[in-house]
């Protein structure tokens, strides 16, 4: 459990570190992307020098939302909020639906909770978004997303067992192998050629531990019972407890 402490230190240092970087590139970087814009709409530009600028901007989209997607991990709201699983889940399902149509992916929700969970509302969101998204990646030929909510307990912890809601998202996309699902909480590491940043789970990690929470997964790459499923279970506090620091700035 100490070495955990220590490599959860260490990435809490990587963290801060990459997100006073990104905030440092964030205006130059924007500088850049306006020029490039100019140069693109520029007339009598030849067509082979029209090719490069395309070409640089694509590489230059994905530097800026590595820098946006970094520094939205240490922004936090100032304090936390009570909010249903529902309510959560459904905000980032409305942000996906055109997404989730197009994709062919079906759609079933099962709530069986209205227990208000104590959370930074935007981070949560987060993660749920990074989880749907990820899910709807996998299912390029389309599939079932099945995001569930439930009152659950966590046994895993040493000395006490603890009441909380566990919400799962499902998804029958192509799953995972082993050496995948070994790497996939490290920053930077995707198996998405073009469009991943590899910081999704990473961040979303993050995010539940802050929360006291876990986030645990099974994955088969079969090839016929293909899928994932995502839990994130998020701890019930009582109203006297004041559990969530406040945001470090
Ligand atoms: P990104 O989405 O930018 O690649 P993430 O940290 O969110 O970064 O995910 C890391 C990797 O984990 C993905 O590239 C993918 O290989 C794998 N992964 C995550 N979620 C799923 C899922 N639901 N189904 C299959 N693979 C997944």
């Amino acid at each position: 459990a100490e070495l955990a402490l220590i490599q959860s230190e260490k990435l809490a240092a990587v963290g801060r570190l990459a997100s006073s970087i990104s905030h440092e590139i964030n205006n130059p970087l924007e500088a850049i992307t306006n020029l490039f814009y100019l140069i693109d709409t520029s007339e009598g530009l030849p067509p082979e020098v029209a090719q490069y600028v395309r070409i640089a901007q694509g590489e230059l989209s994905r530097v800026c939302q590595i820098a946006t997607q970094t520094l939205r991990f240490h922004r936090q709201a100032v304090s936390a909020t009570r909010v249903t699983a529902k309510d959560l889940v459904d905000a980032v399902l409305n942000l996906y639906h055109g997404r989730l149509l197009n994709s062919g992916i079906q759609v079933e929700t099962d709530f069986t909770t209205s227990h208000p969970i104590l959370c930074f509302e935007n981070d949560i969101r987060q993660v749920l978004n990074n989880l749907i998204a990820n899910a709807i990646d996998a299912m390029r030929q389309g599939g079932r997303l099945v995001v569930r909510a439930h009152e659950a307990t966590d046994h895993s912890a040493e000395d006490h067992s603890r009441k909380g809601i566990r919400i799962s998202i499902a998804d029958t996309g192509h799953g995972m192998s082993p050496a995948v699902r070994a790497r996939l909480f490290e920053p930077f590491y995707t198996t998405k050629e073009l469009n991943g940043t590899g910081l999704g789970l990473w961040i979303s990690s993050g995010i539940v531990d802050r929360h006291q929470g876990k986030l645990t997964l099974r994955s088969t790459d079969h090839p016929v019972h293909h899928g994932t499923v995502f839990a994130l279970f998020l701890p019930c506090f009582e109203e006297v407890q004041q559990p969530l620091e406040t945001s470090e700035g």
